[in-house]
């Protein structure tokens, strides 16, 4: 045993988690703004979901799957993404009877057996909303507006809103059918991984991360080109919904995304300034994902933000608030005679809500104050043998450097 992590996997320390705390709190108060209710799936589904949802020949079920029997033979993944599992649960629990839309949203790990890279591990996080029951272009707007928000309100100023219209089951198969056609003329140029796509999955040729595959495919026939009417007509209305509420984007015709279940809107929000990660999240509209796990034709649109990803965004573009700001209060317990009376104290500032520690290894007074700073703690109440004496603790201020000798009571009602 290594006694480490997982490969592919890490620990959030407490002053990440803070860091943690901070997005989902942004999250959640704007997931309640605009009325999306919160939904939690199991981490783990029957397999067949996702192969039938995200689709068979996708990177994702094909390599990146984890995928096991449990002890009674049932065939179940690990969750790669959100999506699958809530529209699972849409149907199971009958809320597409209820009126529509339906808004959810939901945080949590999903895992993906990929190569670890910075902002990319096996068990990630993402934050993601969904929008059921509405094919109408607001709907797309609605979850593009949420995500720019989003990305505003933790201070993200120049992030890039890519766009493309993916078409749909009517109008795709015939840019698929030309990509292929263009792609078979240079077939052996092709990095291995996109000679697989040029036969099952072409609309992936667009994206391959291999410079010298974008070079082949710059030429290729454009999505737009393609488009039926109602695609078109979809695709243009989103577009003048954006304009009028002043969201900025960009129309960005190899824009794929990775999952087989999305149709007309494709979004993503990219970075410019951390390199290959850039992709801070992204989604869109997937008008036969609910049909294909085996309900009736729903329409939905939805999208998903990676954590590790902002987290390392933000870093980068320091971003995050300065808030190390001493709170809160500990007190120093000079004296083990003392321990029960200073125990009493300690429990009567936690009822007050306050942020109140204690030593508990019976360090000399100059220790705790230094454990004291050390923790970040504004105020220090020192109560020993001559405070006891006189009735009365010493309050000191950490920021300040000043100090009080008081009644306990008076220093707590000071604290509140
Ligand atoms: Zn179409
Ligand atoms: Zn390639």
């Amino acid at each position: 045993m290594s006694n480490k992590a997982p490969r592919g996997t890490r620990d959030i320390l407490p002053q990440e988690a803070s860091r943690w705390h901070f997005l989902e709190e942004r999250f959640k108060k704007l997931c309640y703004i605009y009325d999306f209710a919160e939904i939690r799936t199991p981490l783990f589904e029957e397999t067949e979901l996702f192969v039938r949802s995200v689709g068979e020949e996708s990177d994702v079920v094909k390599k990146e799957m984890y995928t096991f029997k449990d002890r009674g033979g049932r065939e179940l993944a690990l969750r790669p993404e959100g999506t699958a599992g809530v529209a699972r649960a849409y149907l199971e629990h009958g809320m597409h009877n209820i009126p529509q839309p339906v808004k959810l949203f939901y945080y949590g790990p999903m895992f993906r057996y990929d190569r670890p890279q910075a902002g990319r591990q096996r068990q990630f996080y993402q934050m993601g909303i969904e929008v059921f029951g509405t094919k109408e272009p607001s709907a797309d707007v609605e979850v593009i507006k949420f995500t720019a928000e989003f990305f505003l309100s933790i201070g993200f100023k120049n992030l890039k809103l890519h766009l493309n219209s993916v078409g749909c089951l009517q109008c795709r198969p015939f840019y698929q059918d030309d990509l292929k056609k263009f792609a078979r003329g240079k077939l052996s140029l092709l990095c291995p991984d996109c000679q697989k796509r040029a036969l099952l999955n072409p609309l992936r040729l667009l994206d391959c991360k291999a410079e010298s595959c974008r070079e082949l495919m710059k030429d290729s026939p454009q999505i737009e080109d393609y488009l039926c009417k109602s695609c078109h007509g979809h695709f243009n209305e989103v577009l003048d919904l954006l304009k009028a509420l002043n969201v900025p984007y960009y129309v960005d015709s190899r824009l794929v995304r990775g999952l087989d279940y999305y149709t007309n809107t494709a979004f993503e929000f990219i970075s410019e300034d951390i390199g290959a990660q850039g992709s801070l999240g992204g989604g869109g509209r997937y008008d036969n994902l609910v049909e294909s796990c085996g309900g009736p034709a729903v329409p939905g649109v939805g999208m998903a933000v990676g954590v590790e990803r902002i987290v390392l965004a933000m870093e980068k573009e320091k971003l995050w608030p300065e808030k190390n700001e001493p709170e809160g209060v500990f007190l120093a317990i000079d004296g083990p005679e003392l321990r029960e009376e200073g125990l009493v104290m300690l429990y009567s500032m936690r009822e007050k809500g306050l942020r109140a520690e204690t030593d508990y290894l019976n360090r000399s007074l100059k220790a705790q104050m230094k454990f004291a700073h050390r923790n970040r703690f504004r105020y220090v109440i020192i109560f020993g043998k001559e405070e006891k004496l006189k009735n009365e603790v010493k309050l000191r201020d950490m920021l300040k450097g000043e100090q009080l000798e008081l009644s306990y009571e008076k220093a707590l009602n000071f604290l509140i």
